[in-house]
């Protein structure tokens, strides 16, 4: 091995997590200086929701496969604790490499930090300033448990200076989301497969996701997106890649769709080609946000808040919080919207950036 190698364990779970990793991942390869061992904990563990990503965004295999999954908060980050220990104890690695903000973040920054590893966070200093948000409490420790902090936009470098985190910690180097985006966008654009099987027609529909527990988990908020997706889909149709957790909670809760067309969990590609002709997009995905303003497609928040304020600045996204009324409105009265011109993602560099200043 090469003397100066160093190794790097990246641990991830979700997603949202496998989408960021790639770009990095490949950038980290590049460098010829590190040696990057993948630790997936298991919190997205099926065909639709992990393996998928790995096929299509050609990531390694995980070296360590922890198989944690489901139970609440407490026994699932209890497990990766306890399991995260010992791998990262044997392996020594120079650093810990965690993204954006779920349990898995969480379990891998703090394991690392106990054992005096340190710890670089991706999507540092994202604040929805509501702690009701189970992400937003894996942010804040996630953030202070991190020597290096990558932040993705402004506004994060702002949170963070805000909370006292000295600059030398953090690093403006864009969003790695965007990278993925534009390496995938010429293998996604072959897959208008995905539109005509659902029957609809690019440019005509709208495209929703729900997965967030402050909606999934709230039978009031929950019942309210899916009367006004149902009203949408009255004169515009509806695609919705149905989250797991999503259709769990509306079965508990008899809550049924009849005229929106719901689809298991794509994957990546399948879902930029969705997402890029799209006429408008309703979300309470953080990721799905940024990728409507990627593919210039107006973008409806069901949310409170977001994290990506800079969109609603921009005029890109708004948000619909989903109490009361007027929600369906919203989103109708979206499509065909712009907004201001910007790039507050960075330049489509932002892994390299991250790998080069690891290696530095
Ligand atoms: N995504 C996907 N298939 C789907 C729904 C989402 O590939 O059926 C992708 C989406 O394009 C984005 C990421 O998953 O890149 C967002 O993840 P998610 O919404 O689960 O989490 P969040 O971004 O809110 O943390």
């Amino acid at each position: 091995m090469h003397a100066l190698m160093k190794t790097v364990a990246t641990i991830v779970g979700a997603r949202p997590q496998f989408i960021k990793v790639a770009p990095v991942s490949r950038a980290l390869a590049e460098t010829g200086q590190v040696r990057e061992v993948l630790i997936h904990t298991g919190q997205h563990f099926d065909a639709g929701m992990s393996d998928v990503f790995f096929q299509e965004l050609g990531i390694a295999a995980p070296d360590h496969h922890l198989g944690i999954h489901g139970g609440g908060h407490g026994a699932m980050t209890g497990a990766m604790l306890q399991q995260l220990e010992p791998v990262l104890e044997e392996l020594r690695p120079d650093r810990v490499l965690v993204y954006g903000d779920t349990n898995s973040t969480l379990a891998g920054a703090l394991v690392a930090a106990k054992l005096h590893i340190p710890v670089a966070h991706v999507e540092a200093g994202l604040r929805s300033f509501n702690r009701a948000m189970p992400e937003e409490i894996n942010r804040i420790v996630a953030d202070q448990l991190s020597d290096m902090l990558f932040a993705s936009t402004d506004a994060a470098i702002r949170n963070l200076e805000k909370e006292g985190f000295e600059p030398g910690r953090i690093f403006r180097v864009g969003d790695v989301m965007y990278d993925a985006a534009l390496q995938f966008a010429e293998t996604a654009s072959g897959r208008a497969a995905a539109l005509a099987d659902l029957g609809v027609e690019p440019g005509k529909y709208a495209l929703a996701t729900i997965h967030r527990a402050e909606n999934t988990d709230d039978p009031v908020r929950l019942a309210n997106i899916v009367a006004a997706l149902e009203a949408v889909a009255e004169t515009l149709p509806v695609v919705l890649p149905l989250h797991p957790r999503t259709d769990a909670r509306m079965k508990a809760a008899g809550l049924a769709f009849a005229r929106v067309r719901t689809l298991p969990p794509v994957g990546y590609l399948d879902m930029v080609a969705l997402e890029s002709r799209a006429a408008v997009i309703a979300t309470d995905s953080g990721g799905v946000q940024k990728e409507a303003f990627f593919y210039h497609v107006p973008c409806v928040t069901l949310r409170d808040e977001t994290e990506w304020v800079e969109l609603v600045e921009l005029g890109w996204n708004r948000l619909a919080p989903p109490v009361g009324g007027g929600l369906a409105e919203a989103i109708l009265n979206a499509v065909g919207s712009k907004g201001a011109d910007a790039q507050p993602y960075g330049d489509g560099r932002s892994a390299r950036a991250i790998a080069g200043i690891l290696v530095r």
